[in-house]
């Protein structure tokens, strides 16, 4: 993560009092996962390109068009492996080599990790930890930057957070 050389404390990297990158791309990212009908966890998802224009933005949600029975939510559990994660969704929206960096509002999953190598992301930034994913281990094998952003504009409006 953006450390300050001279300390510990981490760094919004702004240039003068223009927004650095990866905070653009989290706060996008951040409102993105606002769109998510998911009650239990919000994630969004912004890609950019080479030159740092936006591809576009996804959250986590049922298959597109899918219209869920008034009971599925109840089941926390159950829901689970039928939620689309956000990096799946966004990795829809482009091909293999067209985006270079990926801002998650969670670390990616390891399936998210590796569908995110596949698709040859560079630079990925994730807001909150997700202690039970491998990313770490497969971004440092295959050299992908993956680092913390903690403050970007949205940080302190707090959104859901809550165990995958
Ligand atoms: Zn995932």
């Amino acid at each position: 993560m953006g450390l300050d050389p001279d300390g510990d404390e981490p760094l919004t990297r702004h240039v003068g009092n223009r927004l650095g990158i990866p905070e653009y791309a989290m706060a996008l990212a951040h409102v993105a996962s606002l769109r998510s009908e998911d009650p239990y966890r919000k994630v969004g998802a912004a890609a950019l390109d080479g030159d740092n224009r936006v591809i576009g933005t996804a959250y986590n949600g049922l298959a597109p068009g899918f219209d869920p029975p008034r009971d599925f939510w109840n089941d926390r559990a159950a829901r689970q492996k039928f939620m689309l994660h956000a990096e799946i969704n966004l990795c829809s929206l482009f091909r293999r080599g067209e985006a270079r960096l990926v801002a998650t509002t969670t670390m990616p999953c390891t399936s998210c990790m590796q569908t995110l190598c596949s698709y040859g992301i560079k630079e990925i930034y994730y807001h909150e930890i997700y202690h039970q994913s491998d990313a770490p281990e497969i971004a440092e094998l295959y050299g992908i930057r993956l680092e913390q952003v903690e403050r970007y504009p949205l940080s302190e409006f707090g959104y859901l957070a809550s165990a995958k």
